[in-house]
């Protein structure tokens, strides 16, 4: 398959590194596109206020296999400009694997998320890979990760999206044969306890970081659940956010006879 890979963690970013070098091992056509910095929890931005560059990397620390860019925009630059100057049909894009968890209401903030979003938007199927680690933990199993991706790759050669949906696959961060499987799950409720610390500068000055420890509702089927259960989570995401109950009571509650005059 050809693929066009991204992430939010930068170019130089382990997992990407991973998975590339993985998937391009095992004979996948593999060409990444990614920022040349760390650009996670931009969400779905786009640069708009300046020009962007692209250019070609050395495949360095990624298998030789692989074409390597890198861009000095978000994710879903790097997916833009990965589709109309470098590889305009790709057979999936894909995104990741991310440093770090994308589950339940943090998917609007990840940068791996929107990124596999864009492609959906420019009509290409897509997947976002994240390992349920943290920075702190000893062992990050991307190897992990990215045989389930294979696996799932292998899956939707068989068997592939519908049209204008994409899949936002979690990661136990554990050795691939401690996995319990998979489950398909819908996006969990995961809130923040904590998620602005006011702290004092030298001069007595305030200043804030943004953090926050997640406070999870483990939901029978949401994401966040099978994650903390062992399993890797597939969570079919689609982009029309409207929601249609609303449709019928808005308009019969009289939100079209307001008078405007
Ligand atoms: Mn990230």
């Amino acid at each position: 398959m050809k693929l066009l890979i991204t992430n939010d963690d930068g170019v130089f970013a382990p997992g990407i590194i991973t998975l590339a070098s993985f998937l391009a091992e095992r004979g996948e056509d593999v060409t990444v596109v990614a920022p040349d910095r760390e650009r996670s929890s931009v969400g779905h931005a786009i640069t708009l206020t300046r020009p962007l560059r692209l250019w070609t990397m050395p495949a360095g620390p990624y298998s030789p296999k692989c074409t390597v860019f890198a861009c000095d925009g978000t994710p879903s630059d790097s997916v833009m400009l990965g589709l109309e100057e470098v590889i305009p049909e790709p057979d999936l894009v894909l995104s990741g694997i991310n440093r770090g968890p994308n589950l339940g209401d943090d998917l609007t903030y990840s940068g791996t998320v929107s990124a596999a979003m864009e492609a959906l938007i420019l009509g290409r199927p897509s997947l976002a890979f994240s390992l349920n680690c943290r920075e702190t933990d000893e062992a990050q199993h991307y190897e992990t990760a990215a045989a389930v991706a294979a696996a799932l790759l292998g899956f939707l050669r068989g068997s592939p999206l519908p049209e204008g949906v994409l899949l936002n696959v979690n990661v136990p961060n554990l050795p691939f044969p401690m996995l319990k499987g998979i489950k398909v799950t819908r996006k969990g409720v995961r809130l923040y306890e904590g998620k602005v610390t006011r702290l004092k500068d030298p001069a007595g000055r305030s200043y804030f970081w943004v953090s926050g420890r997640p406070e999870d509702k483990l939901e029978e089927g949401s994401d966040v659940w099978a994650v903390a259960g062992g399993f890797v989570s597939v969570t079919p995401i689609h982009m029309d956010m409207t929601h249609f109950p609303s449709l019928e009571t808005l308009a019969g509650n009289g939100a079209e006879k307001i008078n405007l005059k």
